[in-house]
Order: structure tokens, then sequence, then C-alpha cells
């Protein structure tokens, strides 16, 4: 059976749509609708599909595209089935109603990031259409609970027995879209770090001159953490070439202590989110901190939580699938820009694997509206996209053996 490619586009936009008409909505998602549809979607297009819950209730589905050498190193291409929070009364239209204007299709994961889980698919159809048969097996995995860190969703996928059998020799997953013509490819993440300092002080009455309290600590940090802030935004601001992923970002993000307005606090606390650019030394970092402490007063202490810094994919000719992709971005003469993703991906679950990753979203020259209101996707991006995507897994999939 062979389709024209109008029909082919109209069934890519409905299935698009119909995926963004269900709300996988923090908090407390039910999976069930997603993996349903996702299952009717694999039946459909006739590829094996398998569903696993590395955790209970929050499951992943793999839909799997053999290829005629099965025993290389298979092509991962990711994306998650969960969505932010929306604050329905600010959108010009219902955020899970995937409502068409003017062109745009209007939902809460229309970027970020259910549009590439359909057009995998669609890709993938398509090149199945046009009998294409790859030398490597495909697999589209769609996982849980990436917008509230992965820790259930792909922490938890990458260390079970079927990830393991999968046989994944890179990956593909989300990026973000860029407001002008070039396509963003993400290489690598930041190493995020929360640290909450603890700044015991001298209790007593909020009407005297006591020495030691809690907020004079405070401010001494809270001054060295600004100082330093300071000095990346002028970092950031006197090198065109810097984006916010080249640079370490700190921010204050919560206080605490106190009880009453006339009680000096025994313990006042400050919490702070760092990211921690590739180039950067991780346990300079960490001095550093250690230094801030016993400089702003007696008794400070930290609580630190932190990412495994996982290492950036290499993007040069040594890595072959660096190579294919990069070529075929070129012939498809798309102008591209790799950089450091700002935020946090489940690629960094891969990388810290071992698995080379690319976080590529083909939306280009538009705004973005990734957890924001009024999120949409122009209908012909979203079908260029397939088209893009039909390139690259064709050429992806089609490494020889010899050169990985
Ligand atoms: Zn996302």
């Amino acid at each position: 059976m062979t389709s024209n490619t109008e029909d082919l586009d109209s069934i890519a936009v409905n299935n698009f749509r119909e995926y963004l008409q269900i709300p996988s909505v923090h908090p407390d998602i039910d999976y069930g609708p997603c993996v349903e549809f996702l299952q009717r979607l694999a039946n459909e297009i006739k590829l094996p599909v398998q569903v696993i819950e590395p955790v209970a209730s929050k499951p992943v589905v793999i839909i799997s595209w053999l290829g005629q050498s099965p025993n290389l190193p298979s092509v991962l291409l990711n994306s998650h089935m969960d969505v932010v929070p929306v604050m329905p009364e600010e959108w010009k239209h219902p955020p899970f109603g995937a409502e068409v204007h003017d062109g745009k299709i209007y939902a809460r994961g229309a970027q970020d990031m259910k549009c590439i889980g359909i057009q995998y698919l669609e890709a993938i159809r398509r090149l199945k259409e046009n009998n294409v048969q790859l030398q490597r097996t495909i697999h589209c995995s769609f996982v849980p609970d990436e917008e509230i860190g992965g820790a259930v969703g792909m922490k938890q996928f990458v260390k079970s027995k079927t990830f393991k059998e999968l046989n994944i020799g890179m990956a593909l997953d989300e990026g973000l879209p860029s407001v002008d013509d070039r396509f963003l490819v993400y290489y690598g993440e930041r190493c995020m770090w929360h640290v909450t300092f603890h700044c015991p002080g001298q209790p007593g009455h909020g009407s005297l001159l006591l020495k030691d309290t809690a907020a004079e600590k405070l401010h001494n940090l809270m001054s060295k953490i600004m100082a330093h802030r300071a000095e990346q935004v002028r970092l950031l601001d006197s090198d065109p070439d810097l984006t916010i992923g080249d640079v370490m970002t700190v921010n204050v993000t919560i206080l605490n202590g106190g009880q009453q307005a006339n009680v000096l606090p025994s313990e006042l606390t400050m919490t702070m989110d760092c990211r921690i650019p590739v180039t950067s030394d991780i346990n300079e970092w960490s001095k550093t901190l250690d230094t801030w402490c016993a400089e702003s007063g007696e008794g400070i202490y930290m609580v630190q939580s932190r990412f495994e810094n996982a290492k950036p994919t290499d993007i040069s000719e040594e890595n072959p699938y660096w190579m294919r992709f990069k070529e075929s971005v070129d012939d498809m003469g798309l102008q591209i820009e790799t950089r450091i993703f700002p935020g946090g991906t489940d690629s960094r679950f891969l990388r810290e694997m071992g698995i080379p990753a690319l976080g590529f979203s083909p939306i280009i020259n538009h705004p973005v509206l990734l957890h924001d209101t009024d999120e949409y996707l122009a209908e012909s991006m979203f079908l260029r996209g397939i088209e893009i995507y039909m390139k690259l897994i064709s050429s992806l999939g089609d490494i020889a053996n010899d050169e990985n």
C-alpha cells in the first residue's frame, strides 16, 4: 500500500493532534492513554512494540524498526510523554485542544516534545512505505517523568535489562527551537548543582545588637554569590559567541528561617541553583564553596546535591555518528549551530552510560514556548521535521559495520 504525500501529511497531523489531546500533564500522570495510543500507532505502522515498567505506573514504550544487521549497535530516538502544567485561563486556545489556527497547532507539548515523538514514527512510516531497509535497528523510546527530573523515568530505564538488550550505539533526544533560521544541536549539558547553606546564629531578642547572628552570615554569603553572578553576566555580555550554556549560572532560589519578628533565629538557610559549564573544573568549584563558607562566618555548613558531570558527546571526526549527522544536515542545506544545553534533559543519563547523544528539535523561526502559555508549532514546521528525520534516520541507521 502506498499513500500519497497529502494523505501521509494529514495522517501525521491527526496523530500529532490526538497525542497532544491526551492530558499527560503533571502532577500524578496516568500514562495509560499515552501507552494505548502509541501501541495503536505502532500496530498501524506494523512495528513491534514493548512496554516495560522499571518503576510501577511509570511505563516506557519502545517501538522498534528492525535492521538487516540487528547485531550492529542500534539508534535510539528518545522522547518524553509528559508535559508541564498549564494555567488554562491564560491560554488563547484550550491547552489540550490541539486546535489549529492560522496553520499553527496550539497545545501543551506542541514544542516540548510530543511533536518529536510523532515525527520519529511518521518518518519511519514513510521510509517503510518507500521500501527502505536499514542496516541498523531503530528504537523509538517514549519515557515518563522527564519534566520532573527523570529519576523514575530515563534514569531507571537506562539501568534495566531491556535497555542493555537494545544495544544502543547513539541517541537523539530533544533540543530547543530556534528563533532564527539556524537549527540548534546540543551535545552536552552543564552540571546541575544545588546547595543549601545552613547559617547558624546567636538567638536572642530582636531589639539588641548581638554578635554572630545568622543574618550576617547569610548576608556575607549572599554578597559572594551575587558578585560571582555579576561576573558571569559580564562574561556573557562581553562575548557574542557565548550562550547561556557556556557560562556558570548561580541563583538564590529559596530562603528559610525565623519565626517571629522580634526573635533572632538560631538558623537561616539559603538554597542556590548552580549550573556548571563543561569547561569548568568541578573540584575547583567545590573548593570555592568551602572557602565562601569559611569566610562568611562560624559554623556554616552545606547540604549539596549534584548530577554526575556527564562528559559531552564528541563532535569531532572521531565520532562516526556525529559525522553522519553533520553530513546529513549539510546535504539538506540546513544551517546548524552546536551548543551546550542550558538546562537538563534525559540525554545526560544516556551520556553517563557512555552513549553519544544529540539534543535536536527540528524547529526554527519559532518563539521558544517550552513551558510557556500558548505553546504552538506551525503545521508546516511539524511536517518539515518529518522529512528531516527521514533523512537523519536513514543515514544514521545505515552506518556500515566497519565505521563503528
Ligand atoms: Zn522536554
